[in-house]
């Protein structure tokens, strides 16, 4: 492997797109980059996600955002430069960087694996403070430089652009389905078939699962089925809840607006699993008497960690399985959040960082 033995350094400002206040729209920015340090990667970004999280933050939904912010953690692009001290990538390399970019790498979390629970705070890739006090910026952006440790492989049977998503919405649906055992003989439903839901399906079926889709309504049936689902309800006829009651060992919600948890944990089989991956603005609540009855979960998953993350990528360039992709120019950027909002995507837009 060689890397540039000159002093390698980043462009210190890199074209970005960023929301300049909450709620604004998007536009056209210059954001700093560091260095290329050490231990870092510098990549030339080819494809960004568009998450419904970019979306809650650039609006502020969650609460103490940091401004201007360029969103963005489902990032693929290729290797441009390497620190003198990386030792697993070259330049030319195919990588990605998902929703975090540092943790301590020796708290007990992140020696097993959690490093996106890291006890000292790991850092967000975006609408976050780096340890040098700086704040960070995401993907929607030409380039970034990243510590090599929070560098993830793209195999190259996985086409970059299919392969931005799984970053956030891959790794998010792959993490609670190994976890909560879904595979041959178990009956999976994926709530909310968005950016999340498609992913979910796609992997949850190639683990050998039974793939019920539970959507809003059945405008989506012919994707859902085509992806990989087995049966398709819509959630807003009410007899999908008595028919479907006590039917499934596993409920992976990807609902990105609060939602009637009690109503999907009727759904469950004695002792199944609801876990929850959406992240709602505002909070829910709960008759517990619908965990009880039936010693059931409730359960939650955010990500997944870095070597759970690169297991996802290899499984999924085994398996075939990439996003289904409406790739953008930048310029399409807020006409896509809103869309998203909508309910209206298919299944995950993604920036062509070209066009930034
Ligand atoms: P998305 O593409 O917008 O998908 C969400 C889907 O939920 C929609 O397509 C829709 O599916 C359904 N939905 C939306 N509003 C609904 C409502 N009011 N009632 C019922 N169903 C509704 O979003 P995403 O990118 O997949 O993200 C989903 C959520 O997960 C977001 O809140 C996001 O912040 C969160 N998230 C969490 C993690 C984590 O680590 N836990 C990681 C990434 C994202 P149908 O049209 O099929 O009904
Ligand atoms: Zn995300």
């Amino acid at each position: 492997m060689s890397h540039p033995t000159a002093a390698v350094s980043a462009p210190t400002r890199v074209a970005a797109y960023a929301a300049p206040s909450p709620k604004a729209p998007l536009e056209r920015t210059t954001v700093p980059r560091r260095p290329v340090g050490e231990h870092d990667v510098l990549i030339e970004i080819k494809y960004s996600g568009i998450c419904h999280s970019d979306i809650h933050q650039a609006r502020d939904g969650w609460g103490e955002g940091i401004f201007p912010m360029v969103p963005g953690h489902e990032i693929a692009g290729i290797v441009t430069a390497t620190g003198a001290g990386v030792t697993k990538f070259a330049v030319g390399d195919r990588v990605g960087v998902g929703c975090f970019v540092d943790s301590c790498g020796e708290c007990a979390n992140c020696v097993q694996g959690q490093d996106q629970f890291c006890e000292r705070g790991a850092t967000g890739t975006y609408n976050a403070l780096g340890t040098d006090g700086e704040p960070t910026y995401g993907g929607y952006s030409t380039h970034i430089v990243v510590a090599e440790s929070h560098t993830l492989r793209i195999p190259d049977g996985i086409a970059l652009d299919v392969a931005a998503p799984l970053l956030c919405a891959g790794i998010t649906l792959y993490s609670p389905l190994k976890r909560w055992g879904a595979g041959p003989g178990k009956k999976v439903a994926i709530v909310g078939l968005g950016g999340l839901g498609h992913m979910g399906v796609k992997i949850a079926a190639a683990l050998g699962a039974e793939v019920t889709v539970l959507s809003q309504t059945l405008r989506k049936k012919a994707d859902g089925l085509e992806l990989g689902a087995a049966y398709f309800h819509a959630t807003n006829d009410p007899a999908t809840f008595t028919e479907l009651a006590g039917t499934f060992d596993l409920i992976v919600s990807t609902v990105s607006a609060p939602l009637d948890l009690g109503a999907y944990l009727g759904l469950l089989k004695v002792e199944g699993a609801l876990v929850n991956v959406g992240a709602p603005e505002e909070p829910v609540s709960l008759n517990l008497f619908s965990v009880i009855g039936g010693n059931k979960t409730l359960a939650g998953s955010m990500i997944g960690g870095i070597p759970q993350t690169q297991e996802m990528l290899d499984f999924c360039a085994a398996h075939g399985l990439g996003a289904e992709i409406e790739l953008i120019g930048a310029d399409q950027i807020n006409e896509a959040y809103g869309r998203v909002e909508a309910s209206d995507v298919r299944y995950r837009f993604v920036i062509d960082a070209s066009t930034i």
